[in-house]
């Protein structure tokens, strides 16, 4: 199984992001298309980190590390959720 953890970092602190996100500017949309245009958008940004694994695959701070660390991840995240809600793809 080929996993990028990047992704997986991704998932695992977009729900921060959108907490931190609601908490600045009092409203986001988290339909599942924004969501999922947030993680694309953070993720075309980052650089991807692949691993080959025949187990499930569980993300450490040392995986954080080597993608720029927690906090760079949690920066294009925010970064994303900007533009997202700039110009959400849907009608409001
Ligand atoms: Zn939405």
């Amino acid at each position: 199984m080929l996993i990028n953890c990047t992704e997986l970092a991704v998932r695992e602190l977009l729900p921060e992001v959108l907490e931190q996100y609601k908490r600045t500017y009092g409203q986001i949309c988290t339909c599942q298309r924004c969501q999922e245009d947030i993680m694309a958008l953070a993720l075309n940004y980052l650089p991807p980190h692949y691993v080959a694994t025949e187990k499930g695959y569980i993300l450490t701070n040392v995986n954080l590390q080597q993608l720029g660390g927690r906090t760079a991840v949690l920066a294009q995240l925010c970064h994303a959720a900007q533009k997202v809600m700039e110009n959400p793809r849907h009608d409001v």
